[in-house]
């Protein structure tokens, strides 16, 4: 900014506030690279903060303001007080810069690079999301929407043993922003010919566990190679399918590819094993793939989330069969191309689009499936999960279920809360992908001494949301996933106007599934509003007398996914972080968007059973462990009974 700021001063005049010397060096070093005169910019430090470096640089000839807030006492020292917190920081170049600290040091690049390889082997290098202001990806965004628009409504066939097969029955995904529009037909999968599948996949079983891990996690690093280079067409086919605003997609882009590469990286830690010997007794502790594998996905994260599971299972030795939501097969059907070109061989990888009631249930219950993973909603989790404790005939081991499921997140706003932070955290993690998120906050618990003040404010600033279709770049608010879950949502809102006060209800296009973003007020903590989980753009506000009564109300759902808090009191921070009772608790920012590895995703309680994914204990779910125990003491010479002479 600086840069471009000054090659204009023809146009702008630049003010370079800051009390950080290194900036101000910079736009020096720029200015007099770029001849620009003196009279042309000026630097500016804050009344009684920065007086050294002011005195410095008006020795040096350069123009300087000393600059002082003036206005409401309360809202100037709290500005004061945090230019003075940052600044005195101790990770802070300022405060640093006053220590003796040698010169070299406090230059040093603030982010270590991929060389340094104490960082890197602690920190996974995730893959950064499209910088939207450059013109040129953002270019390349908008083609690949057009491009994408051209191939709707083709055909998807099941991926059976390495060969798309036709279906006798299809059924057609729908754009949500514009259901009138086909965004493909998908060839459903008929019990028998899920059981060739199992059966494939069955042949392909022992091939499969016998490849190394080298070559298992090539193919990950692979599909990940492929999905970066796909990355814009992938957000597209995302956009059109389930309606996400493009910049949501494209996140979702970055986390299926950081799955592939940290569960490529987790198995080639796992497959060292352990040893625990001691003398004369080797003890080796090594892991086993658990044979068939079966993933049911659903189709509000419809690339990362069955990606992450899927090349967990398959990393993990076990040939493995993706059954998608059917709102979001198209995609899945993309996976599949890329899974296929990464080299994934026949048999181990099926795509295996069906009706979940039916033949996914079907498969659910087969003898020789060994395993399931399943993300989606808590009725359909606990089916599974009581389907699959059923031993059936021939069948000789017992299916190990992980099945990731709802929540009825809650954020709690104290007293202490910076109240500017906390109305944007909480309108974006209510109102993001239409609350359509698993981790979507859905009740905000507010302390009575800042709920009115909290509330207007959330109220004005949700009003300014754009609600609009996926595609346009500027939607930040877009449709939800069908008519049904429109009906059932506005069933919601007619019993938050019966039970509760309407604060804003806004309005969206009348074409598409779209249902405005809602906030109701003066929720009782335990009204229908505030206990099941909605699946939309509606936000709970709570009120509650004081912090522990929000913890209470917090902690009094059946879920525990995730949880925010946004505060100032270190022992309401220290209070949340021992007894808020999620698998996520994010303080004072947003609490969706976890990040693999750094924030490693899931919950107890109803919503869910299982380890996080994206976290170091995700893969052991698909491992068996076994413990080979081995006697080495010299057994002597004697001669070996049972050899001849
Ligand atoms: P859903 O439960 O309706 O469907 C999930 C999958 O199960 C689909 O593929 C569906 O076809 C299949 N299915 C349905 N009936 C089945 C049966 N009898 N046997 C086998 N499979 C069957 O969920 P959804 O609407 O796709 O997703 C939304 C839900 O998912 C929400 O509840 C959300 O909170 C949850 N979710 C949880 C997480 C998490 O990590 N905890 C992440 C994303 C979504």
């Amino acid at each position: 900014m600086t840069q471009l700021l000054l090659e204009n001063h023809e146009y702008l005049y630049a003010a370079i506030a800051s009390h950080n010397v290194r900036s101000q060096a910079r736009a020096i070093a720029i200015a007099e690279t770029l001849n620009i005169p003196r009279r042309r910019f000026e630097m500016q430090v804050l009344y009684g903060m920065g007086d050294k470096l002011a005195k410095l640089l008006v020795d040096r000839g350069y123009r300087v303001r000393v600059y002082c807030p003036y206005g409401d006492l309360l809202p100037g020292m709290a500005y004061l007080i945090r230019r003075l917190l940052e600044n005195t920081a101790n990770s802070s170049f300022i405060r640093q810069s006053s220590e003796e600290m040698p010169i070299d040091q406090l230059l040093a690049a603030p982010v270590a690079n991929g060389n340094d390889q104490l960082v890197y082997t602690k920190v996974f290098p995730n893959v950064a999301d499209t910088d939207y202001a450059n013109t040129e990806l953002r270019k390349q965004a908008e083609t690949a929407i057009k491009s994408v628009r051209g191939i709707l409504g083709q055909t998807y066939l099941p991926l059976i043993n390495g060969e798309y097969q036709n279906t006798e029955a299809t059924v057609n995904s729908l754009n949500p922003s514009n259901p009138t529009e086909v965004v493909g037909k998908i060839g459903l999968l008929s019990e028998s010919q899920a059981k060739q599948a199992l059966q494939a996949a069955k042949d392909a079983s022992l091939g499969w566990r016998k490849t190394p891990v080298r070559q298992r996690a090539g193919v990950l690093r692979k599909a990940a190679e492929l999905m970066e280079q796909r990355r814009h067409e992938l957000s597209a086919w995302m956009v059109f399918e389930v309606g996400k605003p493009v910049r949501e997609c494209d996140a979702e882009v970055s986390e299926a590819i950081d799955f592939c590469r940290y569960y490529a990286d987790e198995m080639e830690r796992l497959e060292q094993g352990q040893n625990y010997d001691i003398a004369g007794e080797n003890n080796r502790y090594s892991y086993q793939p658990r044979g068939i594998s079966l993933i049911i996905s659903p189709w509000n994260f419809p690339l990362a989330i069955p990606v992450g599971m899927t090349v967990a299972s398959l990393v993990a030795g076990n040939c493995t069969l993706l059954k998608p939501a059917e709102f979001s097969s198209v995609i899945a059907a993309k996976i599949t191309e890329i899974l296929v070109d990464a080299g994934i061989p026949k048999g181990v990888f099926q795509y295996v689009p069906c009706k979940g009631s039916t033949v996914a249930a079907y498969m659910v219950k087969h003898p020789d499936v060994h395993m399931i993973t399943f993300t989606g909603s808590q009725e359909v989790g606990c089916r599974i999960y009581a389907d699959a404790a059923i031993l059936q005939p021939g069948q000789k081991h017992l299916k190990r279920v992980i099945a990731e499921m709802g929540g009825k997140n809650g954020i709690i706003v104290d007293e202490s809360a910076d109240l500017d932070q906390a109305v944007a955290g909480v309108v974006y993690s209510a109102f993001g992908y239409s609350g359509q998120k698993c981790s979507a906050c859905s009740r905000v618990i507010v302390v009575e001494s800042v709920y009115d003040v909290f509330l207007e404010r959330l109220v004005e600033a949700t009003r300014s949301l754009n609600v609009g279709i996926a595609e346009n770049p500027g939607t930040q608010v877009g449709p939800v996933i069908d008519a049904s879950a429109q009906s059932r949502i506005r069933e919601y809102i007619e019993k938050g106007r019966a039970e509760a006060k309407i604060a804003l209800e806004m309005p969206a296009p009348e074409t598409g599934y779209f249902v405005g973003p809602v906030i109701v007020t003066e929720v009782s903590p335990t009204a229908t509003l505030a206990q099941e989980e909605i699946f939309g753009p509606v936000l709970s506000v709570i009120r509650a007398k004081n912090f522990n009564e929000a913890i209470a109300i917090a902690n009094g759902t059946n879920f525990a996914l995730t949880g925010g808090l946004y505060s100032r009191t270190p022992s309401h921070i220290d209070r949340a972080k021992a007894d808020f009772e999620v698998g996520n608790l994010y303080i004072n920012r947003g609490i969706t968007g976890a990040v693999v590895s750094r924030q490693p995703f899931g919950g107890f309680k109803l919503s869910g059973v299982g380890s996080k994914a994206g976290g170091p204990d995700y893969l052991l779910q698909f491992l068996e462990p076994r413990t080979i125990t081995e006697n080495i003491q010299r057994q002597g010479f004697a001669p070996i009974e049972g050899v001849d002479d």
